[in-house]
C-alpha cells in the first residue's frame, strides 16, 4: 500500500466534505474520521458522556468545546495506530486551537495535505436545503438524488433522514461559525505549505477527480 496517506478536508457545511471523504477513504484504503458523524453516534448512544456534552452545542449549531473534541479525536487516532496508518479526516480541525492540537497528536508524522473544498455560499445553501443523510453510515443523499428504495440507504440499509441541524436558522449559524473560526485555518495551513484549494462545484465524480489530482501532486513531492 506504500506510505500511508494523511489527509484533512476543510470546507463549509454542504461543500461535500462527507461525500468526498468517503470516496477518498475507499480510494486510499484508509479510514475516514468524521467528528460530526462520531458526535451523532455518541448522541444516539444511551449513557454516553461525550454525547451528553455535545448535544446542546450541536443542536444550536455551535462548536462543541475543544477539550471534548480533541480528546475524542486523540482516542480515535490511538485506536487506529495512526502513526502507521493513514486517514481522511473531515470536520476536524475547525479552529486554530484544534489544528495545533492535531499537529501535537500526529507528531512526528504530520498531515500530508489539507484540502480546502471551495464552494460559494449560495450553492451550499441550496444543497443543504435538499440534503438527506443515512443515519447509520453517514452517506449523503438529496431530494434530487434519493436512495433507490424508500429512503433506506443503498450502502447499509439505514434510514435516510434530514439532519436536525439542517434547518435555516441553524445552518446560518453554522456557516457563520465557519467564517469566524474555521476559514482562518486556510491561511494557517497555507503559511506552512500544507494547503491545496480544490473547486468543489460540479458533479461529485468531477470533484473527486480534482481531489485525486491535487493529492497525487502533493504525494509526488513527498
Ligand atoms: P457541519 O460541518 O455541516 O456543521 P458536522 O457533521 O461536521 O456538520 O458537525 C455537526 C456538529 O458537530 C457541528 O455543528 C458541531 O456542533 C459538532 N462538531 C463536529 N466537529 C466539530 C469540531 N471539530 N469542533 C467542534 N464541534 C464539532
Ligand atoms: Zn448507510
Amino acid at each position: 500500500m506504500g506510505i500511508p496517506t494523511r489527509l484533512v478536508i476543510l470546507g463549509k457545511q454542504g461543500a461535500g466534505k462527507g461525500t468526498q471523504a468517503i470516496r477518498l477513504s475507499q480510494h486510499y484504503e484508509v479510514p475516514r474520521i468524521s467528528t460530526g458523524d462520531m458526535f451523532r453516534m455518541f448522541v444516539k448512544e444511551r449513557d454516553s458522556e461525550i454525547g451528553r456534552r455535545a448535544k446542546k452545542y450541536m443542536e444550536a449549531g455551535d462548536l462543541v468545546p475543544d477539550e471534548v473534541v480533541n480528546e475524542m479525536v486523540r482516542e480515535r487516532l490511538t485506536e487506529l495506530d495512526a502513526a502507521d496508518h493513514g486517514f481522511v479526516m473531515e470536520g476536524f480541525p475547525r479552529n486554530v486551537a484544534q489544528a495545533e492540537a492535531l499537529d501535537a497528536m500526529l507528531d512526528p508524522h504530520p498531515v500530508d495535505l489539507v484540502i480546502e473544498l471551495d464552494v460559494p455560499t449560495g450553492v451550499v445553501l441550496k444543497r443543504l436545503a435538499g440534503r438527506r443523510v443515512c443515519s447509520v453510515c453517514g452517506l449523503n443523499y438529496s431530494v434530487d438524488a434519493p436512495p433507490q428504495v424508500d429512503w433506506t440507504c443503498d450502502a447499509c440499509g439505514g434510514a435516510v433522514v434530514q439532519r436536525e441541524d439542517d434547518t435555516e436558522v441553524v445552518i446560518s449559524r453554522r456557516l457563520h461559525q465557519y467564517d469566524e473560526q474555521t476559514a482562518p485555518l486556510v491561511a494557517w495551513y497555507l503559511a506552512t505549505d500544507r494547503l491545496a484549494a480544490v473547486d468543489g462545484e460540479g458533479e461529485p465524480d468531477t470533484v473527486t477527480g480534482r481531489l485525486l489530482r491535487a493529492i497525487e501532486n502533493r504525494l509526488a513531492r513527498r
